[in-house]
């Protein structure tokens, strides 16, 4: 079927829409052209099996746990220093390149003794990435900002050199000690200057428990560091395991964390906890409804939360291994609930009050959203 016009123009304004991404996984974001090529070079030396990969790597329909099995595939060919300085240059770019004024990343730092990687090498490795941008302005370190600061983004379609803030957040994955959760907390800590800003909790749901990482999140809020938290991503029948999940997602809410990632599955207990609580949510429609965390975009609870007024921001989580873009999710929000052009606007503005980064950034932002309202409200 074509694309009507409407659809097309639609959708360019979703690109030209200056947009803030607050949940992206790095090795989630990669292109798969890139993964492909990784593969092909893992496949001449003879690691790995070419034409097996590249099934998995373009299949497009996959359950959760497929998911995290993937990832470890991804990690097989992602995890040396040169690569991981390469994805993080391109990652970047690809953001930026649809207009994404502010972007905190998360990654899981990751020792690799084969490769004389420690989780600080490996961000040391990811740092040089965002550094190495060339197309756009990287904005990684807090400069002297100015209120009148040339766009970052320019709606007009003039080729302005683009500008993007970006942050980064250390994830720990649920596999890990609690002794290795602390040193990915101590690490965010020691990379505080480096654009390290905050802290994420998420791997595979039905591994670990609440009680493995508590003392690393607690520690992170003693130090000051903000915290995001996957929350209640799978459907309690999909496995036995999840029924300690209720206990977890009560935890997590009462922890009050700075945000909370998808938050598919609560009861009406917890949503009513949620709802209170106002902690903001990170919406993923496109990887809740591939996964199975939502049934389907139109009964995504994104509805929910939004007829609530409940501070919200939409994002891709692993734009690369879902085939999205943080454009197309915008575009998703306004072709299946109908949301106008002002409300998306706004959607995308009011994500600036929930970055980790701190209030000069913020300043800056909310500047950016002031220049382009009048642009992009009119078209
Ligand atoms: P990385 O941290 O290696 O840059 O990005 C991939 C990792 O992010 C995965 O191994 C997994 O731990 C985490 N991740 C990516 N997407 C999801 C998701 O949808 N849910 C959860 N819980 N974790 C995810």
């Amino acid at each position: 079927m074509e694309t009507s016009e409407a659809e097309k123009e639609m959708r360019e304004w979703c690109v030209a829409l200056p947009k803030v991404e607050l949940h992206a996984h790095l090795n989630g974001s990669v292109r798969n052209s890139t993964l492909l090529e990784l593969a092909k070079e893992l496949g001449d030396k003879g690691v790995i099996v070419f034409e097996d990969v590249k099934d998995v790597i373009m299949k497009n329909d996959r359950s959760l746990p497929e998911c995290f099995r993937l990832f470890d595939l991804f990690h097989i060919l992602t995890t040396d220093h040169d690569t991981v300085t390469r994805i993080a240059k391109e990652v970047v770019g690809d953001f930026a390149a649809e207009n994404v004024v502010y972007l905190e990343i998360r990654t899981t730092p990751k020792n690799n003794e084969a490769k004389g990687m420690t989780k600080r090498s490996y961000m040391n490795a990811v740092v040089k990435g965002l550094k190495s941008v060339e197309d756009v302005d990287v904005v990684l370190f807090d400069s002297n900002l100015r209120n009148d600061e040339t766009p970052m983004s320019d709606l007009s379609g003039d080729t302005k050199r683009k500008k993007i803030y970006v942050r980064l957040l250390l994830s720990i994955d649920r596999r890990e000690t609690t002794s290795a959760a602390l040193d990915t907390v101590n690490l965010a800590m020691e990379m505080k200057d480096q654009g390290v800003i905050g802290i994420d909790l998420s791997g595979n749901p039905v591994v670990g428990e609440w009680e493995t990482y508590l003392p690393a999140l607690e520690h992170a809020k003693d130090l000051g560091i903000p915290t995001t938290i996957h929350c209640g991503e799978m459907k309690l029948e999909l496995s036995e395991q999840q029924v300690p999940n209720r206990k977890e997602i009560q935890a997590m809410l009462d922890f009050c964390p700075q945000r909370l990632g998808h938050v598919c599955c609560l009861d009406d207990e917890e949503w009513k906890k949620l709802k209170s609580s106002m902690i903001p949510v990170e919406i993923c429609l496109t990887s809740n409804v591939m996964t199975g965390g939502a049934p389907s975009l139109e009964l995504h609870h994104f509805a929910d939360l939004y007829n609530a007024k409940h501070p919200l921001s939409i994002c891709t989580d692993d734009s690369g291994l879902f085939s999205t873009s943080l454009s197309n999710e915008y575009y998703l929000v306004a072709s299946t609930f109908g949301l106008s052009k002002t409300e998306l606007f706004r959607l995308a503005q009011g994500a600036v009050e929930f970055v980790f980064a701190d209030d000069e950034v913020k300043k800056s932002l909310r500047a950016v959203f002031e220049r382009a309202a009048a642009e992009t409200l009119a078209s």
